[in-house]
């Protein structure tokens, strides 16, 4: 399987060693605010990565960190008056709750930065000890300058990174290009002590410190979307590869595209800031993932009403589908086996989603086209969609609260028997509030919603 690797700017194929499992860390989400699209976009990519490279039957464990101390935060706690604790509280709870709705299920383990303070503060010793570090009054830097490779990812040399850097206030420190690793306490800022006294990790050094504790100096896949490349990740291989002297920190750069919303980088100031939670309300999860994963990842994907409605019919047809063959026998025969085989090349060849979702509509389109069908063939179609399932999380499929949907219906049929008309309806009523109508009619009573 190939993917394209920002640092060497060129396809690699992902190679795994016997007996080694592959280490993936994202950067997860900087809890000052509920999770947007842009972060479903980047996430959706990585959880079919991960879920596809597990599909292939190589054990991969996958690490995101949780920002839960950084600027952004402290900003938000001054806007907003509330404190530290119930900002990244009340934001990571909904991060992975609306990340469950999504499917995206395949992080092994979330980190979060403030548990891995100590480790923060060992690594900054250890760069100052090298000399790659210096303590100022308001905190201590990393010499940019000193790392001979610093622009490497970025494809910039420093004359284009002064150029880059912006004017900062800070007259203490030595160069411009230099980046914090620790600042030290403001009034009214959540802060932790250290040899330099009482303070909060700049935000870089939170994800080698997590990285080196779970997988030390090297590892094999770094993701996050594509404005985390300058500086964020520039530095990270800094601190990391000036601290071990084993290069390369990663083996592979997968980085993602941008969300725009109407064709307009989606950002807060613009106001076309849009939650995964307003998002949910009127669209499937399964016609997000779809919207997303039709377009390559590392491409701007559009945000429009007309994208989403286009992706939400369909996910409905492939639920439709679902419904059609879900009570046959699963059936695993050749034929099934080479048309899931079909689907899932693609994603080889640097994941290419859009041509798998492709694959699976002309699979999808012909199947329903089909007026009668063999047991066999349902069972091979339920088999198909299994296993796409199985890494794409694109088939709405809801068996347990339609069956708990039955069982409701045959009680209320009861009640209506006994001519208890009052408890009927009240049911009836209670289920409308939940978008659930119940049609009764001479046949018997249906449900629609
Ligand atoms: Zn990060």
């Amino acid at each position: 399987m190939d993917v394209r690797d920002t640092l060497s700017a060129s396809l690699k194929k992902i190679e795994t060693r016997e007996g080694k499992r592959l280490n993936m860390f994202v950067c997860g989400p900087t809890v000052q605010d509920k999770p947007h699209m842009g972060h479903a976009r980047t996430y959706v990519f990585y959880d079919v990565l991960a879920r596809y490279l597990r599909y292939k039957k190589i054990r991969l464990f996958y690490l995101m960190n949780i920002t839960d101390i950084e600027d952004h935060i402290i900003t938000k706690m001054q806007e907003t008056g509330r404190s530290w604790e119930d900002i990244i509280d009340s934001n990571s709870s909904e991060f992975f709750r609306v990340m469950g709705i999504l499917k995206n299920n395949s992080v092994n383990y979330y980190a979060f930065a403030t548990d891995y303070i100590s480790e923060i503060i060992a690594q900054v010793s250890k760069l100052i000890k090298k000399g790659y570090a210096y303590e100022i009054a308001d905190g201590v830097y990393y010499r940019a300058r000193k790392f001979k490779d610093y622009g490497k990812l970025s494809k910039q040399n420093l004359d284009q990174l002064m150029i880059g850097a912006r004017v900062e206030v800070n007259e203490e420190k030595e160069d411009p290009l230099d980046f914090a690793l620790w600042k030290k306490k403001k009034e009214g800022e959540p802060s932790w002590p250290s040899p330099w006294g009482e303070g909060r990790p700049g935000w870089h050094i939170e994800d080698t410190a997590i990285t080196e504790s779970f997988f030390g100096p090297n590892y094999d896949i770094h993701g996050g979307a594509k404005d985390l490349i300058f500086p964020h990740h520039e530095s990270e291989i800094a601190q990391m590869e000036a601290i071990s002297r084993k290069k390369p920190l990663v083996k592979y750069w997968i980085h993602t595209g941008h969300l725009n919303v109407d064709d307009i980088k989606m950002s807060k100031s613009l106001k076309n800031f849009v939650t995964v939670e307003e998002a949910l309300k009127n669209y499937w999860p399964e016609a997000i993932r779809i919207m997303m994963l039709s377009m390559r990842y590392n491409a701007a994907v559009n945000f429009d009403e007309k994208a989403v409605v286009d992706a939400q019919g369909t996910a409905e047809r492939i639920s439709i589908l679902q419904h059609r063959v879900n009570s046959s026998k699963l059936t695993k025969n050749e034929r099934a086996e080479e048309v899931v085989k079909r689907i899932l090349a693609p994603l080889e060849n640097d994941v290419n989603t859009p041509e798998t979702i492709k694959e699976f509509l002309g699979f999808v389109k012909d199947s329903l086209a089909k007026s009668k069908m063999t047991e066999e063939e349902k069972g091979e179609i339920k088999y198909v969609l299994n296993e796409v399932e199985k890494v794409m999380g694109i088939v709405h499929n809801a068996p347990l609260p339609e069956r708990s949907m039955d069982i409701v219906l045959n009680l209320r049929n009861e009640l209506r028997k006994k001519g208890d008309y009052g408890s009927a309806d009240k049911i009836r009523d209670s289920l409308k509030d939940e978008g659930i109508k119940i049609e009764d009619t001479a046949e018997g009573s249906y449900l629609w919603w």
